[in-house]
Parts: structure tokens; sequence; C-alpha cells
């Protein structure tokens, strides 16, 4: 007879506090094993890089450290979920599974799907904790604010480790050696990832970054220290939204910090609202969340396409700002946005050949917020203005004396600080863009930004009288911020 056993397969939640599938397991009178199915189809995803899967090694290290003292561990799996599923099954007799509801991509969402077939054949009990405020299966936005604000004032769930139900198993899919070496080693230039850190970072943030939080928001340079930088560690569930909520909300500084700390909330909130639009339709991840730009011809230029990745558009603040998050995972809203309207206004690109670039740079990819977001500013949803960023007003406005665009562009080190938001009208005369010069050389502008910034305005409010842009947007309207019969 097979051991009766429960199971607790992570995800995107890898703390262990305010952990409802972790309470469920030490509350039931079985033993149960927590688990994190590392999936090779997942890895190889075009929205998929190293960085995540090594933030997410750290993070469930990070776990281990705090749940070795009740003699336990979280495994990391190396399979697709439904075979280590139906490896666990041939060895133990699985009663319960508990995770938290994931809002991910159609894959994720097709893989549960299979897993959850499969649990129903064999019996075993599958229970997805809500997570984030976020609501599965609704055909309605109506009442959906006051049920976030319910939410996320609930108490945090304490969670405490009995080590009463501890069992003995050999991981039979364990990471190969070389893979683990990969991941195991967690690049300096990111932001730390675990628990621990994600507590340091709110506290540090409360405490003495965040009173310039909303002055230097839009700052490349400054925004890094004043920002509140939890976005990676709520990405990957290190702290609960929740947990983030409360701290803020209750903390000693509340009134002197008012406006701030205020702001920081308003974000958690659109983080589960974005959140939300994707859990009803995560198609968005391949098709325009307004169907009508479908329609919209965006003719392809690689070479458009790898200078954009590059960093080097001839664009400083583009360039450094693709340069800075290659290097160090992060960059603040304002220039994501611009990055995303250079890609699809300036240079008329097609959002799909850049979405999935952004993602695999970003810690804290987040598909359910980088989707929706990323078609937002590349004005496919119908719903928004459009908003085509100047890069070099961008640069003027927000790097006045170029102190971001130089640290990432070495190039331009000796560029005057009056030159730096357009180089190429200094260097004409000069050698910067001479291929035969022997000194690092900044790229030409590929484009004529303020011609093409004119064409795609025509272009994008131009499509916006199309017939099926009209009528996406009633649909969108309604299923996303009013009652509607949609579901799924
Ligand atoms: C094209 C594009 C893609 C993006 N992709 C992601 C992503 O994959 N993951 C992600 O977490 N954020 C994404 N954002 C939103 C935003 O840029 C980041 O959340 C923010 O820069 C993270 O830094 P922070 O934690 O210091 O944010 P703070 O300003 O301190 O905000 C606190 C938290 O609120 C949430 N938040 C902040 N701004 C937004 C926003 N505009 N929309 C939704 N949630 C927000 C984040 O969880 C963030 O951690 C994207 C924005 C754009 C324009």
């Amino acid at each position: 007879m097979k051991e009766k056993i429960n199971i607790v397969w992570l995800k995107r939640d890898l703390r262990t506090q305010d952990h409802q599938p972790l309470q469920f397991a030490d509350d039931a009178n079985i033993p149960f094993i927590i688990i994190y199915i590392l999936e090779p189809s997942m890895i190889k995803r075009a929205d998929w890089s190293l960085r995540h899967s090594q933030f997410v090694f750290s993070s469930i290290e990070n776990m281990n450290k705090h749940l070795k003292k009740y003699s336990r561990s979280v495994d990391i799996f190396y399979d697709e979920a439904l075979k280590v599923f139906k490896e666990i099954d041939r060895q133990f007799n699985i009663i319960n599974v508990f995770s938290h509801a994931e809002t991910g991509v159609k894959e994720t969402w097709d893989r549960d799907n299979c897993v959850r077939k499969f649990f129903k054949f064999k019996n075993i009990y599958w229970e997805e904790s809500q997570t984030n405020g976020v609501l599965r299966g609704i055909n309605s936005r109506e009442g959906w604010d006051k049920n976030w604000y319910q939410n996320i004032r609930q108490p945090l769930i304490i969670n405490k480790f009995s080590n009463k139900h501890i069992i003995q198993y050999q991981n039979p899919r364990p990471m190969p050696k070389e893979l683990k070496y990969r991941i195991s080693n967690y690049p300096s230039e990111f932001q730390e990832p675990g628990e621990n850190k994600a507590w340091e970072q709110l506290n540090s943030f409360a405490c003495n970054r965040s009173s310039e939080y909303l002055f230097n928001i839009s700052n490349p340079s400054k925004s890094r220290h004043s920002c509140s930088r939890m976005s990676a560690h709520l990405a990957w569930g290190n702290i609960s939204s929740k947990q983030c909520y409360q701290f803020i909300l209750n903390h000693v500084h509340f009134d002197k910090n008012k406006r701030n700390f205020r702001a920081f909330l308003t974000r958690l909130k659109w983080r589960c609202h974005f959140m939300q639009k994707f859990e009803v339709e995560n198609e968005y991840e391949t098709r325009c969340i307004n169907k009508g730009y479908e329609l919209l011809e965006k003719p392809k230029n690689k070479e458009f396409i790898s200078h954009w990745m590059d960093g080097k558009t001839g664009f400083p603040m583009v360039d450094a700002s693709i340069r800075s998050v290659k290097e160090t995972g992060w960059l603040n809203f304002r220039m994501r946005a611009m990055l995303v309207s250079f890609f699809c206004h300036h240079l008329d690109q097609d959002w799909r050949d850049g979405a999935n670039f952004l993602a695999r740079q970003f810690l804290d990819y987040e598909p359910g917020i980088h989707f929706p977001q990323f078609q937002m500013q590349a004005g496919t949803t119908g719903i928004n203005t459009i908003r085509i960023y100047n890069p070099v007003k961008q640069s003027e406005d927000h790097d006045k004396e170029g102190v971001f665009i130089k640290k990432w562009i070495p190039e331009l080190a000796s560029c005057p600080t009056s030159s730096i938001h357009e180089p190429w009208n200094y260097y004409s005369t000069n050698d910067m863009f001479n291929e035969n010069s022997n000194k690092a050389t900044y790229i030409n502008p590929i484009i004529d930004h303020k011609l093409q910034a004119a064409n795609a305005r025509k272009k994008m409010w131009g499509h916006r009288s199309n017939a099926l842009v009209k009528s996406e947007k009633q649909r969108i309207l309604m299923l996303h911020t009013r009652s509607s019969t949609f579901a799924r």
C-alpha cells in the first residue's frame, strides 16, 4: 500500500510566510512535500531567460535556510509538471495538491489544464489559493475594487511549520549538474533575491529611500534608489502584495510620508488590476488587446530590431536604457515606456518582435503586467491615449546632466553635457561617427525621430476610426471595467 501524502506545489510564491498552501499542508494530518518544478519547456520559452531561473533558484535556497529548522526543504524537480506528478504518484498515494492560482501565459494555463485532468482521473484534490487579489473565472469587474481592498487587508497568514509530517524520499528528477551550476551562480549586477532581501528592501524603502519616491520616479538613475524595487520580489512571490501593502499602510512613517506611500500603495493595486486583465484574456501575449490593430501593417525591419536590441540606435537615452536593463535587469517605468514607444512608433515595428526580448531582460518579468503594459505603450489597446515619447525630450527632462547616458554609453564619455542629448549636432564635424577612428565610436541616429514620430501619429490616430477598433473598444471596456457576460 502506497503511503498517503500531500504536495505543496510552489510557483510564483517563493516565500515561507503569508502562504496559504503551506498552511493547508501543515494543518492536514498526513505528511507533505514541497516542490518547485523547473520545466524544460518553460525555460526554453522566448520570454524566459537564465536570470529568471537564477532568481528562482536563489529564492528557494533562501526558503530552505528557513525551512531547515523544521527539517524541511523545497525540492526542485526538473521535468514537465505532468511527468513529475505521475512519477510521484508511482511512489505515493497523493491526496491533495496545494498551490496558488497562477496568472500565467497560455502555455502555463494549458499545462495546468493537463495536470488538472490527471488529478481528476487519480482522485487527487487540487486546491488553488487565490493570490494578489486576482479572481479566477469572473465575468465582470463589478465589485472588483471592493473585493481587492477587502482581500489586501485580510490578516496575514503566520506559517508555523510543525515538524510532525516529515517524509523521507529521493527526488527522482533532480536538475542536471550543468544546469544547476549555471543557475546557482547569481550575478552580482542583479538585485539580490529571496524573502530576507525582500523585507530588507521594503524596510529600507519605508525608512530611508521613499522620501523622494515620486520626485525621482522618472529619473533613470535616481529612481534606482528611490523606487521601492519590490517588483522582482513581488513577481516571484518572495513577498505577497498583502504583506507589502500592510507593512506600508501601518508604518510609523506613514503620516510623515503620506503622498509617497499612497502612490506606492496605488501601484500595488495597478499591479493586480493588470494581472486581472491577463487572467481573463491571456491571449494578450500573442494578439493585440484590440483585435482591430491586427489590421495595421508593420513592415518588419530586422536591422532596426537589432539596433534597438543592441542599444545602438544613435539615440542616447534609448541606447543607455537598453544597455542598462540588459546589464542589471531593472529599468524605471518611464524608460520602459519610452523603449516600447521608440520600437513601435519611431521604428514602426510590431510589438510582438520586442515584447519577449524585454521580458527576458526584466528580472521582475510578470506576464500579467508585462504584456498589457507593453501593448498600452504600443498603442494597440484602443482605449488608452497614444503616447509617443520624444527620446530627446525624455533625455533632457529626466537625465539633464547626462549622468545615466554617460554611465551606459562609454562612447559618449567625452561628449560635453550641453550636447549629450543630441550628440550628432556636436560631433557632425568630429570623428565620433568615423568608423576608421580608433576611438570607440557612437552610432549615427538610425532614423529622423521627428519625421518618424509624425508618421506614427498619423498612422496610429488614423486607425482609431477603423470599425473593428471601435467595436473592440466597447468590448474591452465592458470586459475590463464594467459588467459583461464573458467568462473563462
Ligand atoms: C513595457 C513595460 C513593461 C513592464 N513590465 C513589468 C513586469 O514585467 N513586471 C513588473 O513588475 N512591472 C512591469 N512594468 C511596470 C513598472 O515599470 C515596474 O513595476 C516598476 O518599474 C518596478 O519598479 P519598482 O518595484 O521600484 O516600482 P515602484 O514604483 O516602487 O512600484 C511598486 C510596485 O507596484 C507595481 N507597479 C509599479 N508600477 C506599475 C505599473 N505601471 N503597472 C503595474 N504595476 C506597477 C510593481 O509591482 C512595483 O513593484 C512594466 C512597465 C512597462 C512600461
